[in-house]
């Protein structure tokens, strides 16, 4: 994660083929996780490890696992996984990430058929990950012929101990190979997870990187794209559009700059209102009515502002600018992702601000997802792509069945539904340069010259931490 140290996926000493599918699935930087897991799991130590959802956990232990294949045509690493669509969903970023590296792997999960599972499990798969319920039939079955995972992995412990699949997974253990590498991963390790960790691990090492400041809800996705100074406002307005943000909080540093974007933003034909703390109060509330009743769909807001105000169902929360501590982060992206929803983080960062950047995906042990901003031909087929769903969804009107009948009287049908849909694409006009921001090639680049021109003791993190392999 942090972009100024010596934190790459090449210092792990990772194979060209995993580099490769790292690079390929879009990784830059490690993660917390992946930075502080991946070198005990190389060298092959037993480790527990703390993090949170969407940290990036699956290649933490993904890609360490991989690296040390032998390719023998045995099953080499085991997940084991509460669910069904984690099984799926584990089993493809490990393939994503292991492809070039000729890695196959299979999902095993109850509900599916067994003969074609052994099968796929048989024609050399080397990593099965699999619900503890239908393993475990498979294993008593003895249909696994070539089943000897030298790394076994507990994914989400936490949730296994809550749904109550503690003995089968105490009972698969009797099956697996003793001489084995045993990794247990979880957002919380509770008691019971520790008292079955001492069972089945040796010597393990702990790691722990959930936050200890404020924790973000963990179905917010984290994003950041990186721009030029001067092109902050045309970033901003880009990426509403790509998003459809309609329930967006975009957070400024000072009230000037709150009063000055709404106004541009409201310019430019988007609803948009300031809060600030220099506000009377009755304005304040007639502002978050208007947000709350959907009347306005962009709050431009400063920190103070928004603190402790009860606003639920955000869609976005934009970083105009980065906050100025890591705490604000926390409670700024608060506001998105509550209740079960699923929320969006967009933080713009000019080059200067990455060690800013660095802070807040230290202290909020998140990864914070570099993209870049979308092109207008993108943002477009976007639009196109929710134009054609919507069509699909949309109900006939009986207005619109009368007009239809008076034009085809003397218009053909495709004319009118040509002429229909340019009245819809034409009011979704993409404005702005067509490229803002910078590409992925410019961030390496800033980013590899930072590295070499950083002297240790002006990293952030510049103790040893960083430096443990
Ligand atoms: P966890 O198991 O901790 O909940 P996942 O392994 O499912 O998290 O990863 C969450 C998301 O983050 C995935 O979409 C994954 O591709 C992405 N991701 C993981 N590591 C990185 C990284 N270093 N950089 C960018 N994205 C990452
Ligand atoms: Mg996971």
């Amino acid at each position: 994660m942090n972009m100024n140290s010596e934190s790459t996926f090449e210092a792990f000493g990772l194979n060209d083929a995993l580099l490769k599918g790292v690079k390929e699935a879009g990784f830059l930087v490690p993660s917390p996780i992946q930075e502080q897991a991946i070198p005990f799991v190389m060298k092959g130590r037993d480790v527990i490890a703390q993090a949170q959802t969407g940290t990036g956990k699956t290649a933490a232990f993904g890609l360490a696992a991989m690296n040390s294949m032998s390719f023998s045509g045995d099953v080499e690493l085991l997940v084991i996984i509460p669910t069904r669509e984690l099984a799926s969903q584990v089993s493809d970023e490990i393939y994503r990430l292991g492809r070039f590296a000729g890695v196959r792997t299979v999902a095993v999960y109850g509900g599916q058929s067994i003969s074609r599972q052994v099968d796929l499990v048989q024609r050399g798969a080397q990593v099965v990950t699999a619900t503890p319920g239908r393993l475990l039939d498979h294993l008593r079955s003895g249909r696994f012929k070539r089943f000897k995972p030298s790394i076994v992995v507990l994914d989400e412990a936490d949730e296994m101990l809550d749904m109550g699949f503690i003995e089968d997974i105490e009972a698969i253990f009797q099956f697996l190979p003793k001489e084995r590498q045993t990794l247990l991963f979880s957002a919380t390790v509770p008691e019971a997870i520790r008292r079955l960790a001492k069972t089945i691990l040796k010597d393990p090492v702990t790691i722990d990187v959930t936050p200890k400041g404020l924790a973000t809800a963990p179905d917010v996705t984290h994003k950041y794209y990186v721009i030029e100074e001067r092109e902050r406002e045309e970033a901003l307005v880009r990426l509403i559009d790509a998003e459809s943000a309609q329930r967006a909080i975009i957070f400024c540093r000072t009230k000037r700059e709150t009063d000055n974007l709404s106004t541009t933003l409201i310019s430019r034909g988007y609803s948009a209102k300031a809060l600030h703390g220099d506000m009377e109060q009755n304005q304040r509330n007639e502002v978050m009515d208007s947000f709350r009743q959907a009347k306005i769909e962009l709050l431009v807001a400063t920190d103070v502002a928004a603190r402790g105000l009860d606003i639920t169902d955000v869609t976005h929360v934009f970083n105009f600018h980065i906050p100025f501590d890591p705490e604000s982060y926390v409670h700024r992206i608060g506001r998105t992702g509550r209740a079960g929803k699923s929320g969006i983080a967009i933080t713009l960062v000019t080059p200067l601000e990455f060690k800013e950047l660095n802070k807040i995906m230290e202290f909020s042990g998140a990864p914070i997802i570099y993209e870049e901003i979308p092109d207008i031909g993108q943002v477009k087929k976007q639009y196109h792509a929710t134009i054609m769903e919507k069509l699909h969804r949309e109900p006939i009107n009986e207005d619109a069945l009368d007009i239809f009948r008076r034009l085809s009287q003397d218009m053909d049908i495709s004319q009118i539904a040509y002429k229909a849909l340019s009245m819809l694409v034409e009011k979704q006009h993409v404005k702005g340069p067509n490229r803002i921001g910078l590409t992925s090639l410019d961030v390496e680049r800033i980013m590899h010259k930072n590295r070499r021109q950083k002297s240790p003791k002006n990293t952030w993190l510049g103790r040893d931490k960083r430096r443990r392999s």
